[in-house]
This record gives structure tokens, C-alpha cells and sequence, in this order.
């Protein structure tokens, strides 16, 4: 049994709604359907879940909202129109944004994952009937019926475990299902949704609920990059790839598959293949928990992503002092900032976080390390990007971390940092902002060309 999830651009208009039914009727064992909300048509296109968070902030603002539930209405309307659907639904989603807006917008965070779950949930409805009224039985599930009971937190939920025992039951039902992706409900009944791009998560929730067989991750590219397509002309695709690789790669910018995402089918070892509605006979790319190193692609994929910033401490005679490192993550855990890595030697240490993390808190922090930790010297490199080589086969073959290393020295990139981890499955590098496609171009010529 396959459980298949659909991104936004897959189902952005009727034209590709059908395409999507054409590759889940013509396999019985797609039963189980996640779909998003209608996502870009074009370059310039606004998805719907942005439209709704729009409408959102014209509530809040105490704006005219009209206009706005206009556009989101018309974006359903013109799918219902293409698929010449008979059905009552538009009136529906125009009297449901409304209710929602009644109710809740003195609780705006409770109203913004009630109007941001609407994309999915109106176009799981539209899809549902479209496929019904075309003769093959098909329901619609809403995620409270299908058993995707969640944390309490709005914009960040996560499943809760008791959730799975239902779901499991999902694999009874004869009819095809389509199931709304991104959001669940709370034991208390509110709409709550996970993380953007979440579609992905409710798909491997589900997925690892009914213990499909495999997870289908239908989007708009044929499978996953060895580096980013806006760098490299064609990057070649991986077959291939380990969850532990993907978890690495996805840290440092490869947003194809949502990370968060890996997590419940990491123990059941559900694969996961990503494919491209466009072109479903491609063969895509696996995700899965053990692969055959290929020794003349060692390494899997190349990411490297900006906005970091590292904080640099100096302290003469450092390795020899208790507790010094323990003290500066102290301010850092006291200030709620989580950090990345955290290179050192034996007379300094760095410590490098997103620089969202420190937004706001910086001075403060600082202030607080210069005056609790009797430090010599402290200084601060915004701009810092992180470049992530990543591949199983690292460890097992001699050589690769020169390659790497001497192809950023022949472009006369500066490395600022180096770090492996044990698991000698990714190197990380701390390079300029402005180095970070040259140092990509770089790697990529190194090991594939
Ligand atoms: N529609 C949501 C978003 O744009 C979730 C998703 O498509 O996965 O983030």
C-alpha cells in the first residue's frame, strides 16, 4: 500500500488536479491521497496558504477583508469552473472563512491556523467530488476523522503518539481517501497546523500510521539535486539517498522534502520516493534507511545556506578552565537561543547559531558573556554561510575531504571553519555569504564533473 502526497503546485489548478487523479487511479494500491493547498501557477503567483495569511492580517489590521476573500475565493473558483464540478462547495469555503473570522479573530493565533488550514482543506473537498463525480468512489477525510490529533501549539504542532492507533484503521476503508494536508486538531478540538510546507509531514504521519509500504512525495521536479538547480545548470539527480543524508542536506537548504518530515517513518524505515507529477514515469528519488555506497559518488549532495553568524571567544589558557564552555551556552539557553555547531581549539572557541536566533538579543548576549566569563577577546562575523558536503561513502573512502578542501582552495575560497562530525557522514565548512555559489560551483565541479 502506497500513501502519496501532492504539493501545491500539483494541485494549483484543474489541469493538474487531473493530472494527479490520472497517476492515483492508475495504481490500486495509491489509496491514501494528501494533498495541499493550491500552490503557484506561475513564477509570480502567490499561493493560497499566503493569500489566507493576507486575509489574516487584514482582519487583524481591522482592514476591508473583502478583496482578499474575494482572490482566495476566486482561486477555488476557477478550479471548480475547469473541472465543471456541480457541487455547492464555493459557498462553503466563503461561508467558512467567515465563520472563522466570527469566532476567532479576538484569538488571532487560533484564527490564523483556522484560515491557513482552509487551502488544504477545501482542496482535499474539491478533488474528492472531482473524483467521485468522475465514477471512481472516493471520500474525503477531514485530519480529526482520520485520527491526526496533535500538540496544542499553534503554526508548530506535532503528533501525538495515541494518534497512530487510529490512523492504523485508515487502511480498512475500500473507497480511495483524500486527506487535507498541514494541519491536525488539538485534544481540544482546535485547528492547529505544523511547521510551513507541513503537507509533507502529514503525509509520512499518515504513512507511517497504515505502515504503507512506501511514501510517495509527488512535487514538480523529477526527484532530488546533488546541489541547488539555481547554481548549478542541471545538477544531475539523486537515486538514492539515506535519511541520516537527506537530514543533513535539508539543514543546509534543500527544501524539497520537509525535515521534520523524516521523523515518523525514521523507525518503521518507510521509504520514501520523491517524483514529479509532470513527469510520473520518472523514476525520482529513494529515501531510505540503508543504501550500497556507490564509491564514484561519494558524496551524495552538496547545500550550503546563508544567514548565519558566529560568535568568536578568545581566552588564554581556555582547555585548562572548568566549566567555561558550560557558562557561555548557559547565557545562550537563558537568552532561548539554540546554537549549530560549535568549532573550537584549544584557546578559542565558536559558536555559530542562525542569526534569526539572536534577533533582537544580540547586545545583550554579548554584554552578558563579556561581564560573567572573564574572556580576552570577543567578536561577532554576521554574514557567515555553511556549506554542507554530505555523503555515506565519506567515511569508507580515503581522500574526499582534500578534494573538497583543494577545490575551494583553487577558487580561492576562505575557509573561516571546519567541522566533521564522527559519523564522518557531512563535512561543514563556515565560508563567507559572498562565497557561498562560487564555493558551490566549486565542490560540484570537484566531484561529478
Ligand atoms: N500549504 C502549506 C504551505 O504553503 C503547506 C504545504 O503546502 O505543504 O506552507
Amino acid at each position: 500500500m502506497k500513501v502519496s502526497k501532492f504539493g501545491g503546485s500539483s494541485v494549483a489548478t484543474a489541469t493538474q488536479i487531473k493530472k494527479v487523479l490520472h497517476i492515483v487511479n492508475s495504481d490500486e494500491e495509491r489509496r491514501i491521497i494528501i494533498v495541499s493547498a493550491p500552490g503557484k501557477r506561475h513564477a509570480e503567483d502567490t499561493k493560497a496558504t499566503d493569500l489566507l495569511i493576507r486575509l489574516y492580517e487584514k482582519v487583524m489590521n481591522q482592514l476591508d477583508y473583502q478583496t482578499k476573500k474575494q482572490e482566495i475565493l476566486a482561486r477555488f473558483s476557477d478550479i471548480i469552473d475547469e473541472l465543471g464540478l456541480k457541487t455547492d462547495l464555493l459557498q462553503k469555503i466563503d461561508d467558512t472563512l467567515e465563520h472563522h473570522i466570527k469566532h476567532l479573530k479576538n484569538n488571532p493565533p487560533r484564527l490564523l491556523d483556522a484560515l491557513k488550514s482552509s487551502g488544504e482543506n477545501f482542496n482535499a473537498q474539491i478533488i474528492a467530488a472531482y473524483n467521485t463525480q468522475q465514477g471512481v468512489p472516493t471520500i474525503y477525510l477531514s485530519p480529526k476523522d482520520a485520527g491526526i490529533i496533535v500538540t496544542d501549539e499553534p503554526e508548530n504542532a506535532q503528533i501525538l503518539s495515541s494518534s497512530y492507533e487510529k490512523i492504523s484503521k485508515l487502511r480498512d476503508i475500500a473507497e480511495k481517501v483524500i486527506i487535507p494536508g498541514f494541519f491536525g486538531y488539538s485534544e481540544t478540538d482546535h485547528i492547529v497546523t505544523f511547521p510551513r510546507g507541513g503537507s509533507d509531514i502529514t503525509g509520512a504521519i499518515v504513512a507511517r500510521g497504515v505502515k504503507a509500504d512506501l511514501y510517495e512525495n509527488f512535487t514538480d521536479v523529477s526527484g532530488i539535486y546533488r546541489a541547488n538547480p539555481t547554481i548549478i545548470k542541471s545538477p544531475e539527480i539523486i537515486h538514492e539517498i539515506t535519511y541520516r543524508e537527506m537530514r543533513e542536506l535539508s539543514y543546509a537548504g534543500f527544501g524539497v522534502f520537509h525535515d521534520e518530515a523524516l521523523q515518523p517513518l525514521y523507525r518503521y524505515r518507510i521509504p520514501v520516493v520523491i517524483k514529479n507529477t509532470n513527469r510520473p514515469d520518472d523514476p525520482g528519488t529513494y529515501i531510505v534507511h540503508d543504501r550500497e555506497i556507490n564509491r564514484r559518488r561519494v558524496v551524495t549532495g552538496i547545500s550550503c545556506d546563508k544567514g548565519f553568524t558566529s560568535i568568536n571567544i578568545k581566552k588564554y589558557l581556555m582547555n585548562r578552565q572548568v566549566g567555561f564552555t558550560a557558562k557561555i551556552l548557559k547565557i545562550l539557553a537563558d537568552n532561548e537561543v539554540s546554537f549549530d555547531h560549535m568549532p573550537s581549539g584549544i584557546d578559542n572557541i565558536s559558536i555559530i547559531m542562525r542569526t534569526s536566533q539572536l534577533e533582537g538579543k544580540e547586545e545583550k548576549i554579548l554584554n552578558e558573556i563579556r561581564s560573567q566569563c572573564e574572556i580576552d577577546e570577543l567578536n561577532v562575523e554576521h554574514d557567515l554561510a555553511i556549506l554542507m558536503v554530505v555523503g555515506e561513502g565519506m567515511s569508507a573512502v580515503v581522500g574526499t575531504a582534500n578534494k573538497i578542501t583543494s577545490a575551494l582552495a583553487n577558487a580561492g575560497i576562505n575557509l573561516k571553519m571546519i567541522n566533521q562530525g564522527s559519523s564522518e557522514i557531512s563535512m561543514m565548512f563556515g565560508i563567507s555569504t559572498k562565497e557561498a555559489e562560487a564555493a558551490v560551483k566549486a565542490c560540484y565541479q570537484n566531484c561529478y564533473a
